[in-house]
């Protein structure tokens, strides 16, 4: 029988009347078994997604012994969400109990974890399902990185037991049993986890938004909805920055071939995207599947001839990199030259001026050239492939934004373009509005 995995994020979890819309997703669809659960996120704009509350509480447990006042917070959410929802739970004991351990345990992770702990619990007692604790059956390695076979072995043996789940996103724990989390988002990954586990025919991922959208919606008023994209293409667009869902989620579903499909809670009729392996061209997008792009990099540009000792050159390079923690986006050769893309460094403390210096010490190099507040936006295209027409549109569309590149090339997902961080937003809608 097929088994699909429904992953709701903190918009579809935010209030009591979210939470009905929710059940209403997964009565209406018997194989809706296992459903991921994130922290309630904000209700309107200027409100705060319980998760960021949960830290503002450690911060004060840190400062003052006790988070007794962020906690209240925390505590009228959920009491709020139980009541509405018309529940018997007992919350205020599961809120004691959490607040007891938060101010004993004295840990970030485990404090930013609750959201997703409590809002499982409410919503389990809701759906009328049972409530899977994530500690028991997501691990993690003492370097924080995903315990992959354990977790999908007792995953699986759970969902074998239980039939069906509720399952909170975000945490689990350490051999030791301490409480670990993914980065920010990573919801999304445990339902993705989640999904390979149980081998699931697909990854239900429900979102506000009908489906992954080509560009920005801050950029572009209303851009188009991506119908279908390659795991690649998903990654690509989100390491530049699309706001979709987290990047790492498509590696467990992508090795088990597991369709994702991101769909919208407040129009579950619309189709959304599919995000498998081969994706699929927009009949009418050309070649260019979706745009996006990211600001504050700084390229590093290494003069110096060389032939016969390139991989030297780059090793030194990045180990130089490395001891700065400065993170290498991207790196391109020429002839004699070496130019790397960097993650926005941190010029307070001096970093920049230490790779500089370090370059020229382990690389006696003609010249060093940097250049600071770039952005790179990608034009993600279907299987990297840029057929000649699209190329010649792609930059006549630069150009007559009158955007002059810093740099630019391709990488197996399209082509990835510099420009001062000033004409980013201008060229992503350059790039949009050629191709869509
Ligand atoms: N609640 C966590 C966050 O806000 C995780 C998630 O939503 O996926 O980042």
């Amino acid at each position: 029988m097929s088994v699909k995995v429904c992953k709701f994020g903190g918009t579809s979890m935010a209030d009591a009347e979210a939470i009905k819309r929710v059940k209403n997703i997964i009565d209406g669809d018997f194989s809706r078994r296992f459903a991921v659960v994130s922290a309630p996120g904000k209700r309107f704009p200027t409100d705060k997604k319980v998760t960021d509350l949960l830290l503002e509480c450690h911060g004060e447990l840190l400062r003052k012994g006790s988070c007794k006042g962020g906690f209240s917070l925390v505590r009228s959410r959920f009491s709020g969400i139980v009541s509405n929802l018309g529940l018997t739970l007992d919350v205020n004991a599961i809120l004691d109990a959490t607040f007891e351990r938060i101010e004993r345990e004295k840990s970030e992770q485990f404090t930013a974890s609750r959201g997703e702990y409590l809002c499982g619990i409410i919503a389990a007692s809701y759906f009328k399902m049972p409530f899977v604790d994530a500690e028991h059956i997501i691990y993690f390695n003492d370097d924080g990185t995903l315990n992959a076979d354990k977790t999908y072995k007792a995953v699986a043996a759970s969902a074998n037991e239980y039939g069906k789940a509720v399952i909170p996103g975000f945490y689990g724990a350490d051999d030791s049993g301490r409480i670990r989390t993914f980065s920010r988002g990573g919801s999304d990954i445990t339902g993705a986890v989640v999904a390979r586990a149980v081998n699931a025919s697909v990854y239900e991922n429900w979102t506000d938004v009908s489906g992954v959208l080509a560009c920005d919606p801050n950029i572009v008023d209303s851009p188009r909805t991506i119908a279908a994209l390659s795991y690649g293409e998903l990654r690509a667009l989100t390491s530049m920055g699309a706001d979709v869902l987290h990047g790492d989620s498509v590696f467990p579903v992508g090795k088990a071939r597991i369709p994702i499909r991101v769909k919208n809670v407040f129009k579950p009729d619309d189709e959304g995207t599919t995000i498998n392996r081969d994706g699929k061209i927009i009949p009418d997008g050309g070649a260019v599947v979706g745009v996006a792009g990211r600001k504050d990099f700084t390229i590093v540009q290494i003069e110096k001839p060389l032939i016969g000792s390139l991989s030297e050159v780059v090793g030194k390079a990045l180990s130089v990199f490395k001891a700065e923690n400065a993170l290498v986006r991207q790196i391109r050769t020429g002839l004699d030259r070496l130019s790397f893309a960097l993650e926005k460094i941190r010029a307070t403390e001096g970093v920049l001026a230490k790779i500089i210096d370090g370059i020229n010490r382990e690389i006696q190099a003609d010249d060093v050239t940097v250049i600071e507040n770039v952005a790179l936006v990608a034009a993600v295209t279907h299987k990297g492939l840029l057929t000649a027409d699209a190329s010649a549109r792609l930059f006549k569309a630069v150009a007559a934004a009158n955007i002059a590149p810093i740099t630019f090339g391709t990488d197996e997902f399209g082509v990835v373009i510099g420009v001062e961080n000033k004409d980013c937003e201008r060229c992503i809608k350059a790039i949009y509005h050629e191709f869509f």
